[in-house]
């Protein structure tokens, strides 16, 4: 099975191939098909299992398809590390290449306003830390009300991390989005996490 045969649009299977990506990864391979129809999933995944390439694929999909309101954001990942959202960031722009789909990092460490700039200008995905996410929200320099996909790479380390209550908060900010979860480990506290964001949960692991 390759891309090319998963009913992608032929602009993102073209990205993917040139960034190397030939054929999906058996976490891709479940988690794509199950994003594309709108489920939330909870994926039992190790980094270099290709699971951020398994969430991104989805969220070009239906940003590219949703032409209505292009300035609001309509996904969001948050992850426990500024160094991985960067990562994310980086892949994103390589699959999003030449499409209508633009990204902000929202992380700690740069200056907030030129983020919030960003954003005001119009973006399709947000890739943040929490922390810096609360901050922004705080100070109403960002709404969050479009975001139709919820992603929460590292559940695991986010809960470790004391993330949970802030996690809540974002959610709160929500109107009842897809909610994509990808963790290392399924803990008790990581489907508590689960269980409080989404409901008919589809559970993928690889
Ligand atoms: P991740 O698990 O998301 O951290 O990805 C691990 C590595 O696998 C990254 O360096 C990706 O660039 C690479 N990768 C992701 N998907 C594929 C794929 N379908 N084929 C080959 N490499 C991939």
């Amino acid at each position: 099975l390759s891309f090319g045969s998963c009913d992608l649009p032929q602009k993102l299977v073209q990205n993917l191939e040139a960034t190397g990506y030939e054929m999906p990864t058996p976490v891709q391979m479940q988690a794509i098909p199950t994003a594309l129809i709108g489920q939330s999933i909870l994926v039992s995944a190790q980094t270099g299992s290709g699971k951020t390439c398994s969430y991104l694929v989805p969220i070009v999909c239906r940003c590219i398809k949703i032409k209505n309101n292009p300035q609001k954001p309509l996904a969001l990942v948050l992850t426990p590390t500024r160094e991985l959202c960067i990562q994310v960031e980086e892949q994103a722009k390589l699959l999003g290449k030449g499409l209508p789909f633009k990204t902000a990092l929202v992380v700690g460490g740069d200056a907030m306003a030129g983020q919030v700039y960003r954003i005001k200008q119009g973006v399709s995905m947000i890739v943040g830390t929490p922390g810096r996410l609360i901050d922004m929200l705080i100070k109403h320099d960002v709404e969050l009300d479009s975001i139709s996909i919820l992603v929460l790479d590292e559940v695991d380390c986010m809960v470790e991390q004391g993330f949970y209550e802030q996690v809540m908060q974002i959610f709160q900010a929500l109107s009842q989005p897809q909610v994509l979860m990808y963790s290392a480990t399924i803990s008790k506290q990581v489907e508590k996490v689960a269980n409080s964001l989404a409901r008919d949960i589809a559970y993928i692991s690889v």
